[in-house]
């Protein structure tokens, strides 16, 4: 495969996200682990989104530069990132014996929702980098920064301390991470770099147009088909500044809907003018609903998912709320209605 000229990170880097003396020692403690282990497995959280496939590859990438075998486990994930170099050896399963001297959690906030969390817990040394502000540190190394808009984002810092050189295929997988996590560049937590990195990815051959093409802009028909129902099914409160709407398993077996299916579908309501923040709910068998919030502009939605012992970003947040429909509806609408002023 072409591998390109490596990116001259120092420079993007030497300003404004230089390692304070505090991320300089987990980086180093980080690399002698890295360096010391020899079964490694990468995990990530439950339905996978672009950064977190994003993440998982460009560090399977980056230690296979340096001569290191990983594992990568996701049981399910999109067929949207099929494309991406590397996802070919996700593997959707794993050996309940399966013993790994060094486990990394990558995107992921919690145990709970970690994919594999089993045999991370079981692993002799462990690491987690992440940019959740409600990261509950669970790793022996926790390596996490809450102002990144997305974990592929810290991981440049990372790979560029360990000087792996950010080939175009790597820097494919960071910039997907980067794509989904900012809506394409565009949430308020893009920072300068985030902007300054894509421009040195294009330097080095790294399609982002056609990549945005395809992790953006492009929908599965089952995908399309939920997003009919999705937006049929709308309503609006709080004089049109909160925006409602679900779909339960039914939807998804009429549609032949797979995984990933239902990502962006929140976006919906939140595109409505006037509308400050967007509720989906998804069913999860008897139990109850995925929640999945967004918010324009000024309500914190991962506070609010926090109560139902969910998280997220300060804009993207999710929980789990048990009950039917109309209980799971009328419990995060009301609690909703509370943060809007
Ligand atoms: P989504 O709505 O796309 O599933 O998730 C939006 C954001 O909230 C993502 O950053 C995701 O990791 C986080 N998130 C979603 N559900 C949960 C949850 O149940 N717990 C926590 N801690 N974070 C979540
Ligand atoms: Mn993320």
């Amino acid at each position: 495969m072409n591998i390109l000229k490596p990116i001259d990170l120092t420079k993007i880097l030497k300003n404004k996200e230089e390692p304070n003396d505090k991320e300089n020692k987990t980086l180093k403690d980080m690399k002698k682990m890295v360096e010391e282990a020899s079964k490694i497995a990468i995990f990530t959280h439950e339905s996978p989104d672009g950064d977190a496939i994003g993440s998982t590859l460009s560090v399977y990438l980056a230690l296979k530069q340096i001569g290191k075998e990983a594992t990568m486990y996701m049981p399910e994930h999109s067929r949207l990132f099929d494309f991406l170099p590397g996802a070919k050896e996700i593997k959707t399963e794993l050996n309940e014996n399966e013993q790994f001297d060094l486990a990394i959690a990558l995107d992921c906030s919690d145990l709970k929702r970690l994919e594999g969390s089993e045999w991370f817990e079981n692993a002799a040394n462990t690491i987690v980098v992440d940019h959740h502000g409600t990261n509950m540190m669970f790793g022996d190394i926790n390596f996490v920064n809450s102002v990144s808009p997305a974990c592929a984002q810290i991981l440049i810092t990372i790979l560029e301390y360990f000087e792996i050189e950010i080939t175009k295929e790597i820097g494919t997988c960071l910039v997907t991470g980067i794509l989904t996590d900012t809506g394409g560049f565009q949430y308020e937590g893009v920072t300068p770099e985030t902007y300054e990195f894509a421009g040195e990815l294009l330097r080095v051959g790294v399609d982002i147009p056609s990549i945005s093409a395809r992790v953006l802009q492009t929908r599965t028909m089952p995908n399309f088909e939920l997003l009919k129902k999705v937006a049929n099914r709308m309503e609006l409160f709080e004089n049109g500044r909160i925006a409602f709407s679900y779909i339960d398993e039914k939807d998804e077996e009429e549609v032949n809907a797979e995984a990933g299916d239902h990502e962006g579908l929140v976006d919906v309501g939140r595109s409505i003018e006037g509308v400050e923040v967007s509720i989906f709910l998804r069913q999860k068998g008897e139990e109850g609903y995925k929640a999945s919030l967004r918010s324009v502009n000024k309500v914190n939605v991962s506070d609010i998912c926090y109560l139902f012992g969910g998280g997220g970003h300060p804009r993207a947040a999710g929980c789990f709320i048990k009950g039917n429909l109309e209980q799971a509806k009328n419990k995060i609408i009301g609690e909703t209605k509370k943060w809007m002023d």
